[in-house]
């Protein structure tokens, strides 16, 4: 029998088991190779396991009647299916739902369920903070952290779907229909982790979101684009906001590195558009900035060409920042100007606002407790 040294401190929590949430297909696979009570045919347990987690949602082994006892019993001795800790759930008068997760190590990101009456989208963060300080987004002016994980990204659709009652998947109406990678953070810059998480999301026996309900969203990471569209095959939004280097030098910093004319080409170049599959640009209407009739005129230049639609997003405020939101009046006349050019531009309907859940507002209000709650 072996003895313990006394000076060595005895530990006395259980490691966590390994999560087999956010392992692609073929991981999976591999695991159950090497799991002996599944060895012999990994393949099928790896079908089983993935049919168990992502088409019903299963956080419980035990509840996986097509695998044997004995089997569940191994699964669970060596496993976890838990969820990331829901520190915060809120919801909004209007129906938008906003989580604050808490991962292992304690940082946090939020998602958004946006609903509309017979679908809705999920806003997914792929960071903790951002690194790019765009001027009017209330999480550029927070600390970057890190990137977050694959099984943290996948971990936000199954929460979403625990909240919604949606498992098993339903085959058509559902309200988590979409998945917008729109949350916290720059996804291309955390391109593998997202992709991985989104081949999960993709796949059609789990989660089932096929790539047209896809939409990721960059600030302009022009190098990566190309991925985007060979490896997913999405759609794509570009957070465009100003039509001059100049301007967009400023409150887009990332176009210091990669200027709109080389945005553009990476946009024309992005494989599979149509009319029926067009790029969405991202335009905040920010008063006296980017608001003008020539801003408009130069846009409808700039897009030329490119099978296109213009989000225009009414600045949603937060405390301190150097902007305010465009008049109703001037946005309706920009709008108007888009539309005149044949270029579709609904104007984006904020929601969400009062649990802070809105564009450019994610985690402020988390950041904002956790201060108070520091005396800081
Ligand atoms: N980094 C990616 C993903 C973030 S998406 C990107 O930039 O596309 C979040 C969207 O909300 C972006 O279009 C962003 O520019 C926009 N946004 C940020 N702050 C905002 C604010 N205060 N009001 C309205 N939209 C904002």
């Amino acid at each position: 029998m072996a003895t313990l040294p006394s000076t060595e401190p005895i530990a006395l929590t259980e490691p966590a088991r390994p999560s087999l949430i956010g392992l692609s297909r073929d991981e999976l696979v591999a695991e159950m190779a090497a799991f002996a009570p599944a060895a012999d045919r990994p393949k099928l347990r790896a079908r089983q396991l993935w049919h168990w987690i992502y088409a019903q949602g299963a956080t419980d082994f035990s509840a996986m009647t097509t695998l044997s006892r004995t089997l569940r019993e191994a699964l669970a001795q060596a496993y976890d299916l838990a969820r990331p800790e829901v520190a915060r759930h809120q919801v909004s008068t209007d129906g938008t739902q906003k989580w604050l997760l808490r991962f292992a190590d304690g940082n946090e990101a939020e998602s958004v369920h946006i609903p509309e009456s017979d679908r809705g989208a999920l806003c997914v963060s792929s960071q903790v903070g951002c690194t790019l300080t765009c001027r009017f987004c209330h999480t550029g002016t927070q600390r970057w952290v890190r990137n977050l994980t694959t099984p943290e990204m996948v971990a936000q659709v199954m929460i979403a779907r625990d909240s919604l009652g949606e498992w098993p998947t339903p085959a058509d109406r559902r309200l988590l229909s979409n998945i917008v990678m729109m949350g916290m953070g720059e996804p291309l810059y955390n391109f593998d982790n997202v992709a991985k998480a989104l081949h999960i999301a993709m796949d059609k026996e789990g989660l089932g979101l096929s790539k047209r309900r896809i939409t990721l969203s960059t600030a302009g990471v022009v190098p990566m684009i190309p991925r985007v569209g060979r490896e997913l095959g999405v759609r794509l939004a570009i957070s465009l906001h100003a039509v001059t280097d100049e301007l967009r030098d400023r409150i887009v910093p990332l176009n210091r590195k990669y200027p709109i004319a080389e945005l553009m080409q990476a946009c024309r170049d992005y494989p599979g558009l149509s009319n029926a599959k067009r790029i969405t640009f991202e335009y905040v209407m920010l008063k006296g900035v980017n608001d003008r009739l020539t801003d408009a005129k130069a846009l409808v230049g700039l897009l030329a060409g490119i099978p296109a639609k213009v989000n225009l997003i009414p600045f949603n405020p937060w405390p301190g920042a150097p902007f305010e939101c465009s008049s109703a009046a001037v946005i309706t006349a920009f709008a108007d100007h888009l539309s005149a050019a044949n270029l579709s531009a609904p104007v984006r309907t904020p929601r969400g606002r009062d649990i802070l859940a809105a564009c450019g507002q994610l985690r402020s209000m988390s950041e904002r407790v956790r201060k108070a709650a520091s005396g800081g």
